[in-house]
């Protein structure tokens, strides 16, 4: 028999329940209140309407929001490029090929090395309030390394994604449509069974247009569903080819034609923008203002990879969106919840509201803009998981 236990005294909660509170897309209620029972949400509204529970929880008069969710990472990996960054920071540009060091360091660790860097990532980004994740193969690009990858994530999240087409293996430099022919065949079957997702990097220097629809349609008829890295370093046909193929999310989304844009607010298609890579790369922000005017819903991710976005703070995007990409601080919230949420396509994470999984955060601060307006500072004091407190 579960036990349920009201947490109250909330200053604001964020509950992304437009029919709640305010009225607003976030559902804001002020002196709210919350109660868990087992793994789920049963209740939420003001604190003076609060139905008696089993446990009560003071929250001190602090901001209570749905537990983010990071609906773009790559976290099975070894080794670090450091020296690249450094490099990067001191005038180089950055072009897709150094996940080639990475891919190197992956194929030469163990499993458990694997598995413990994921953790320790892991950890991390939970203790930031990240709540629910996706993670990608993509630095193994053999048969043997990509399968081990995913099953290596699955163990720790439902959202794996396969991503065997991150770049053409060095091993197939000479020959790319040799290399889309495994990623599409052999190396399809052998992951398909541990992943939800297929991902191509859709890009100059990686996959074009035709080798992504190849590598999609080959990944669908399999049963994964797609998502596409589509208009990073260039203008291109991935966001067009993601609504085309009704992929979950098309991520980045840095250099949009008003073609493409149209296309996004026309279909269902997330646009998850990912101001890691941005940042730690010194490129050109992506313009999430043009997209939300337009009527595209918009999802904010980490990145998390040790090559162009090294982050696992949800928070740390959270401001860089608000502060350069012209996201208000409510946008930039519901985005990096309810928005993640849509870009895996769920609807029982990223909200809180009765029937919702019990994921949720405390900050150390009355409200969620707190998040924006206090950048680098660790606001996330608690972190609850499908019910259990574990942060
Ligand atoms: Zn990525």
């Amino acid at each position: 028999m579960s036990s349920s236990t009201v947490i109250t005294n909330i200053a604001t909660l964020v509950t992304n329940d437009p029919s709640q509170g305010d009225g607003s897309p976030l559902g804001l209620v002020r002196d709210a209140a919350v109660v868990v029972d087992g793994d789920r949400v049963v209740w939420t509204g003001e604190a003076s309407e609060a139905p008696a529970a089993d446990d009560r929880v003071d929250a001190g008069g602090r901001a209570v929001l749905p537990g983010f969710v990071d609906s773009h990472s790559h976290l099975v990996f070894a080794g670090d490029r450091t020296q690249e960054f450094n490099a990067r920071m001191s005038g180089r540009s950055y072009t897709a090929g150094g996940i080639r060091t990475t891919v190197a360091a992956t194929r030469a660790a163990s499993d458990a090395e694997l598995e413990a860097n994921l953790t320790r990532y892991l950890d991390e980004a939970l203790r930031q309030g990240t709540t629910t994740f996706e993670t990608k193969s993509g630095y193994g690009l053999t048969v043997a390394d990509e399968s081990r990858a995913l099953r290596i994530a699955a163990r720790h999240t439902d959202e794996v994604t396969y991503l065997g087409a991150h770049i053409v293996s060095p091993d197939h430099a000479d020959d790319p449509a040799a290399y889309v022919a495994l990623v599409t065949g052999e190396m399809l079957d052998a992951c398909a069974p541990h992943a939800r997702w297929i991902d191509v990097f859709c890009e100059k220097g990686a996959f074009d247009g035709d080798q992504a629809r190849a590598i999609l349609t080959a990944g669908r008829a399999k049963g994964l569903h797609p998502r596409v890295h589509a208009n990073q370093l260039s203008y291109g046909p991935g966001v067009q080819l993601a609504v085309e193929l009704d992929a979950a999310s098309a991520d980045h989304c840095t250099h949009l034609t008003d073609a493409d844009v149209d296309a996004l607010a026309g279909g269902n298609t997330v646009a998850t923008l990912l101001p890691g890579a941005e940042f730690s790369t010194r490129a050109e922000w992506p313009d999430a203002r043009r997209l939300l005017d337009a009527g595209v819903t918009v999802a904010l991710s980490t990145d998390c990879n040790p090559g162009s976005s090294f982050t696992s703070s949800v928070p740390f995007c959270i401001a860089l969106a608000v502060r350069d990409m012209g996201m208000t601080p409510d946008e930039a919230v519901w985005s990096a919840t309810a928005g993640g949420a849509a870009a895996l396509r769920r609807t029982d994470v990223g909200r809180l509201a009765p029937g919702a999984r019990a994921d949720l955060i405390v900050l150390d601060a009355p409200s969620h803009v707190h998040l924006a307006y206090r950048p680098g500072v660790p606001l996330v004091t608690q972190v609850w998981r499908r019910g259990e407190r574990e942060v």
